[in-house]
């Protein structure tokens, strides 16, 4: 089955789906972008992106080209054009095609361009590496300042996955002034006994809507948050440390830099997390 795509309003095979050379996603990665994981044809955490997105554009000054009612129904449109049951929905919103390069932003009026695509993940909430766990090392953020926006200036992210791939892990964590700021497409927390520590919002970090989810339901099940930087030796000494993220909900991270954390095995607070979170979240999923 060949993918639909959506690009500026039209449904359209992933193959002839095209924008601008002069994008201004294209030439300054000038775009911010949304994941939101679908789960038995459903979305989760829909409204919660949404805010995020609106945040996102505003922060750059980005007209927002659709209503929350548009972006839901081109999200249901291609999750049921594509089939799918379990994956997850990419948007990109970028300033648009000014015609030409230029670094002042295009004049008003100028139409932002949005794409979005699907991917399909069968089983994604039943990914056997929440069951192993995943490893981590640190890396120095070396991104720029305001990463509580979205935008899709992802490389240096990529290049910190490439280094724990080449180290043998599954992801990094990077370090900044000492203290772990985020792994490169997630939050990152460690477990104290009942406390669940992780880095306070700043512009240091995105976000997250599933760390706002997770922080909330930890809250009702009577566990202490406390929102706080930390440093690998304080991770590498926790009972447990986990990650979050819309597509790989909650998972438990058994070793940091080659150190075993806790038992080395998957904890009792990052599995239970993971199932309150499945569990809530699915019964608001639209
Ligand atoms: N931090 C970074 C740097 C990310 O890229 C992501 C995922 N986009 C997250 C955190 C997690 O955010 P969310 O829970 O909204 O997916």
């Amino acid at each position: 089955m060949t993918r639909t795509v959506y690009v500026n309003g039209d449904y359209v095979p992933e193959d002839q789906a095209s924008v601008s050379v002069f994008d201004r996603g294209f030439l300054m990665a000038d775009g911010v972008y949304e994941v939101v994981s679908v789960l038995g044809g459903k979305l989760i955490d829909f409204d919660g992106h949404m805010v995020r997105l609106k945040r996102s554009l505003s922060e750059l000054a980005i007209d927002n080209p659709l209503s929350d009612e548009d972006y839901l129904a081109a999200h249901r449109d291609l999750v049921a054009r594509n089939d799918i049951t379990d994956g997850l929905v990419y948007l990109q919103v970028t300033r648009g095609n000014p015609g030409d390069r230029d670094f002042a932003y295009p004049p008003a009026g100028t139409r932002p361009t949005v794409v979005m695509f699907t991917q399909s993940k069968p089983g994604l909430a039943d990914a056997p590496a929440a069951k192993t766990g995943w490893t981590v090392v640190s890396v120095e953020d070396l991104r720029w300042g305001r990463r509580d926006i979205k935008t899709v200036q992802l490389l240096y992210p990529s290049m910190a996955k490439m280094e724990a791939k080449a180290r043998g892990a599954d992801d990094a964590w990077m370090v900044e002034d000492g203290r772990v700021t985020e792994g490169t497409s997630n939050n990152a927390y460690i477990v104290k006994g009942n406390r669940i520590i992780t880095r306070e919002l700043s512009h240091d970090i995105l976000h997250g809507i599933t760390r706002a989810a997770v922080l909330r339901f930890a809250r009702e099940a009577q566990m202490q948050v406390e929102e706080r930087s930390f440093t690998i030796a304080e991770a590498q000494e926790a009972d447990e440390a986990f990650i979050t993220s819309a597509s790989a909900f909650v998972m438990p991270v058994v070793s940091i830099d080659g150190a075993q954390v806790g038992s080395g095995a998957v904890g009792p607070v990052a599995r239970r997390l993971r199932e309150i979170y499945l569990e809530e979240s699915l019964k608001t999923a639209v």
